[in-house]
């Protein structure tokens, strides 16, 4: 299937594949999952039901940028002129919906790696606060939290991977490039449709790798925890503990 060629059915529904272990947290896709006592291929543990990985906001996104996407094909009005037109419109609008959906990626990842953790939502709010920008996300919280740069992990998932993140991240620079340039100079032709194509065709790794970070980094946590817990620590304040080891962080005095 090209995801381009999709157009009747809500491109999000079609791509809300990425299923979440309520038991072990482990992402995956066995949409068997939705079958109430499904066993887990990992845990073993029965399904209680199917839970989407990703949530809402992101589905409505991928939904906009399917909306404007095709929506140019209705629009015969484009010309050469020193404005934007209805056509380019579209397809910008294409770009700052997949801008904002790498965002929302990542907030989700960051915020429930800092759950994981168990640092309070106090710590977390201010750690996103003093890192506000997407920028500062990944090159300062990103690696403070995973104890690798952003760029080391997406080469090493890319190892394993059928998919390759170093290349999707380079498309994704040159994305924010375009929309950066639209933004502050108003350079319409900075945004063409092989750009609102490319943002289009990158959701799905996209959305891959923000899974297998999910595996990589998250997941491990909740067994570590799950260990320690049946081991030897059932009085102990596990959550904070694991935080300082993992991040340095002190959660309490
Ligand atoms: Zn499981």
């Amino acid at each position: 299937m090209e995801i381009t060629e999709v157009v009747t059915d809500s491109l999000g529904h079609v791509l809300d594949s990425f299923y979440i272990c309520q038991a072990c947290r482990i992402v995956d896709r066995d949409d068997d999952r939705i079958i109430v006592g499904h066993p887990c291929s990992i845990c073993g543990e029965p399904s209680p039901a199917g839970r989407s990985y990703f949530r809402s906001p992101v589905f409505s996104l991928i939904d906009l940028m399917q909306e404007f996407y095709h929506a140019k094909h209705d629009m015969q009005v484009y010309t050469v002129r020193d404005h934007l037109d209805s056509t380019h419109n579209a397809w910008l609008a294409v770009v700052i919906f997949f801008v904002s959906l790498r965002e929302a990626l990542l907030v989700h990842f960051l915020k429930e790696l800092m759950g994981a953790l168990g640092l309070p939502d106090g710590v977390c709010e201010r750690l996103m606060a003093d890192n506000n920008s997407h920028s500062r996300r990944l090159e300062n919280l990103f690696p403070s939290l995973v104890g690798v740069k952003w760029k080391e992990a997406i080469s090493e998932l890319s190892k394993t991977s059928t998919l390759d993140y170093r290349k999707l991240d380079r498309s994704i620079t040159e994305i924010v490039r375009s929309r950066n340039t639209f933004l502050h100079q108003g350079y319409k032709v900075a945004i063409k449709v092989e750009m609102a194509e490319g943002c289009l065709r990158n959701i799905w790794p996209l959305l891959n790798l923000y899974v297998e970070l999910h595996n990589r980094f998250v997941y491990p946590i909740f067994q570590e925890e799950k260990k320690v817990i049946t081991t030897r620590c059932r009085e102990s304040p596990i959550k904070p503990a694991l935080a300082e080891r993992h991040v340095g962080i002190k959660t309490h005095e």
